[in-house]
Formats: C-alpha cells, sequence, structure tokens
C-alpha cells in the first residue's frame, strides 16, 4: 500500500515507513516469516486490483496545489515501489522498523560510514568483506579521516576488544559468519562491550550471508543489520542492491540515513525493487533448501577422502556450532529443531545457510581441476542466487588481499568455497563426488 492510500502525511522526501497509522508491515508482523515475506509491503493495488504492484517508472509526480500531493515528488526521494520493498525488508528482518534500499551492498556501507562524520573511529572484524574492506582503508580514511581497527572479534579476548575502543569509536562492524573461511562472532558479546564503551558505539551487523532467514542480529541488541541484497534476499543473481534495517528506537538514525540516502542519490531502480520484492517472496523456502542442501554437501566433502578441512557452522564438528544454533532466529529455530527431530544425531549437525568452504587435498593446481570438473557448480564469485557457484577464494573474491595476510586468515590456495543453490540434493552431492575424483585422479598421475 503506498503512503497516500494509507491516509498517512509525506515526510521531507516523501517517504512514510513506519510511520502513523495502520502499516502493513504493522499488519504483517503477527505473521510468521513465510506470510510477512508473502504480504508485507504487497497489497493488492486499489485502483487496478492487480495483485502484483506495478512497475511504477515515472521520475516525478503530479502536484495538485503547490506542495500538495500523494506522498511523491520525485523519485530519488521515494518511488512507490522502493517505499513497498522497504516496507517487506523491515518485516523480514525480525526486530526492524526502518528500512532503506540502496543502489547496491557497497552503497550502503559508504552510506553508512558517511554518517558517521570526520575524524571518527571504528571497530571492524578483520576479515569483513573485501569491498567493505576497501571503502574503509581506501575512501573513507582519505576523504573522512575514518581510522578502523580491525580486530579479531571471533577469538580475541574481552580486554583485547576493549582496549581497541577510544572517545572517537563510533561504530563496530560485525560479519558473521565470516567469508570465506565462516567464523562466528558471538553478536550479544561484542554489543555488551559496546554498551560499556564510554564512546556508546553502534553496532552494525552484515547480515547478508545468513538472510533474515538464519539470523536476526536486531534481536539480539545490534543496532543496525546491513544487507547485500544481491545475495540471497533478492536471490535470483540478477539484481545489484542493499539495504538498512533498524530497530523502532533508531528512529533518528533511521531518518539521518534516509537524509543521506536521499542526498547522495544511491537509490535503486523502481524495477530492481520490483524485482528483489518478488524474489524476497520465497526467501524462506529458498533458505530452507540452501540449509539441508548445504549439510548434504558438507557431509559429502566430510565422507571424501579427498577433503582435508570442510567448513560449515551447521556441522556438529564445527567449533563453533553451538553458537551457531544459540544464534538462530527464532523461526529459523523452530525448522532446524523440527529438521533434526526427523534426521536423528546421523545428520551430524543442522541447516545452517548455504555457504560451506573447504581444503582440498592437494594445491591450487587440485583445486582448480575440482572447479573445472564440476557440472552443476558454476564457477563464478557471488553467492546466494538459486544455482549453486564454487570458486576460488586465493585468486578471486580475496585476490587482493596481500598473500602473508591471506595466510593468516587461513585463505590458502586450496581453500575452495561453495555457495549450494537449491537444486536436487542428490544431483549436487553426485557432482561434488565426482568433481573430487577428478581432482584426485590428477594427483595421481601426477605423483
Ligand atoms: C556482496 C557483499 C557485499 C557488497 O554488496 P554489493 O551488492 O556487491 O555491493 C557486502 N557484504 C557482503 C557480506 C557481501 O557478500
Amino acid at each position: 500500500m503506498t503512503p497516500a492510500l494509507n491516509g498517512s502525511t509525506s515526510t521531507a522526501n516523501g517517504h512514510t515507513n513506519g510511520a502513523n497509522g495502520v502499516h502493513p508491515a504493522k499488519k504483517g508482523s503477527l505473521d510468521g516469516f513465510g506470510t510477512r515475506a508473502i504480504h508485507a509491503g504487497s497489497e493488492a493495488n486499489e485502483e487496478t486490483g492487480a495483485v502484483i504492484p506495478p512497475i511504477s517508472l515515472s521520475t516525478t509526480y503530479k502536484q495538485n496545489g503547490v506542495g500538495v500531493h500523494k506522498g511523491f515528488e520525485y523519485s530519488r526521494s521515494g518511488n512507490p515501489n522502493r517505499n513497498a520493498f522497504e516496507t517487506t525488508l523491515a518485516a523480514l528482518e525480525s526486530g526492524g522498523a526502518h528500512a532503506l534500499a540502496f543502489a547496491s551492498g557497497s552503497a550502503t556501507t559508504a552510506t553508512v560510514l558517511q554518517s558517521l562524520g570526520p575524524d571518527a573511529h571504528i571497530i571492524s572484524v578483520n576479515d569483513v568483506y573485501g569491498g567493505t574492506f576497501r571503502y574503509m582503508r581506501r575512501v573513507a580514511s582519505e576523504n573522512q579521516g575514518l581510522e578502523t581497527t580491525f580486530v579479531d572479534l571471533e577469538n580475541a579476548d574481552d580486554d583485547t576488544i576493549r582496549a581497541a575502543f577510544r572517545p572517537n569509536t563510533k561504530l563496530i562492524w560485525i560479519e558473521s559468519p565470516t567469508n570465506p573461511t565462516l567464523r562466528l562472532i558471538d553478536i550479544p558479546r561484542i554489543v555488551a562491550l559496546a554498551r560499556a564503551a564510554p564512546s556508546d558505539p553502534l553496532v552494525l551487523v552484515d547480515n547478508t550471508f545468513l538472510s533474515p532467514f538464519y539470523a536476526s542480529p536486531l534481536l539480539q541488541g545490534a543496532d543496525i543489520v546491513m544487507h547485500s541484497l544481491t545475495k540471497y534476499v533478492n536471490g535470483h543473481s540478477d539484481v545489484v542492491m542493499g539495504a538498512l534495517i533498524l530497530p523502532a528506537h533508531r528512529a533518528a538514525f533511521a531518518d539521518k540515513l534516509r537524509f543521506l540516502q536521499n542526498a547522495i542519490g544511491a537509490v535503486p531502480s523502481a524495477y530492481d525493487c520490483w524485482l528483489a520484492q518478488r524474489g524476497a517472496k520465497t526467501l524462506h523456502l529458498r533458505m530452507k533448501a540452501h540449509g539441508t542442501n548445504a549439510l548434504a554437501v558438507a557431509r559429502a566433502l566430510q565422507r571424501s577422502p579427498h577433503v582435508q578441512e570442510v567448513i560449515y557452522p551447521g556441522l556438529t564438528s564445527h567449533p563453533r556450532n553451538d553458537l551457531a544454533y544459540r544464534s538462530l532466529a527464532p523461526h529459523a529455530r523452530a525448522f532446524v529443531d523440527r529438521y533434526v527431530q526427523e534426521h536423528g544425531d546421523e545428520a551430524l549437525g543442522f541447516p545452517y545457510g548455504g555457504m560451506i568452504s573447504f581444503r582440498i587435498r592437494g594445491g591450487a593446481r587440485e583445486a582448480e581441476k575440482f572447479l573445472t570438473a564440476t557440472r552443476l557448480f558454476t564457477l563464478a564469485e557471488s553467492l546466494g542466487g538459486v544455482e549453486s557457484l564454487a570458486e576460488l577464494p586465493a585468486q578471486m573474491t580475496h585476490g587482493s588481499i596481500p598473500a602473508e595476510e591471506r595466510a593468516l586468515l587461513g585463505i590458502g590456495d586450496n581453500l575452495v568455497r561453495l555457495s549450494v543453490g537449491v537444486e536436487e540434493e542428490e544431483d549436487l552431492v553426485a557432482d561434488v563426488e565426482q568433481a573430487l575424483e577428478a581432482a584426485a585422479a590428477l594427483s595421481a598421475t601426477s605423483a
């Protein structure tokens, strides 16, 4: 429903998300996750009855008198498709009330960091997404004097983390699981440390890898959730977009971010919003399938004599498997508990997103052979789409990290990252098994 049809007043930028009166997100918040994914922000069109909202391509909106309009003036400031999708996002990210959509995950990151102003300090998880690292180190540092301390937020003890805080520390940047070694950060622990810090920094969680289905960082005390919607939320590898979601009590900060979103113009197109909203309607179905498929593939990798180590936080063998379970979103926990009940101990774990990393026996040659021998896993960067992808972080997504730093982070030449899609489980397992055999045959002939 558009703000105009909702009868609420427009703000400076024509946006009324989460404002007064009955709001679709509020109505939807009583429903379960999958119901919200399909209905929140997706009301039938009042004028035509169209069940699916039309794509509103107009850049400008007629005013009946100067300043008298239906909530929209100019499409950068507010657009029916973007507003509708932002309502969906606020309803999907549990604990969220305000959502903002951006032209990419990277534009989202840039906007948040710009909001901190000049000469701020932030603390970031040390193996943060490469583009985020680049923005912190090469853009924000030069343009606004932002200083970043990178900390191993998984293993550092409380004193070490406390020592990183400064009087001007304004933000803590968390990603969990990290990429590509899937280390888990204990979000409530970091939130507690932040709350005790004199500068009262905000805690942001980049929730891209788990999506709003598996994790609800806002319910764990985080102040802001960020997503590259390009990945799971859109889910079909055909839209580049990002988002921020904030809880109700962060309304003032949400307003500031919305001002910047409009001023910077880092906005997505109406068409992309429409596509991503369509993608998000099946998020719950896809995430369950990504999770069960990934667990099956992780088990197959674990069984294989050609694999040195499998990293999947849902496996009981993962060092933080307990934390993975504790950190599940409420709706994901219900799904996981049912899965474990049905599959018992031979499940060897539980579904926890679709990302797996593993170290193949051998080195770069075996890894490359594996990557070109798969039939269904496509050799490509990115993740989170319905189709399975595989890549070599050391030379692809993480190739710009200096070799010594890569070694410290555990990103060796034999580390393969899989984005497990939603194809049939047996087909994916068979594909991984035959590609492992092909890689092993290569080392046998060359030995
Ligand atoms: C892809 C990604 C980003 C950047 O998002 P874009 O949409 O590519 O700009 C940020 N964080 C994580 C974890 C990502 O995977």
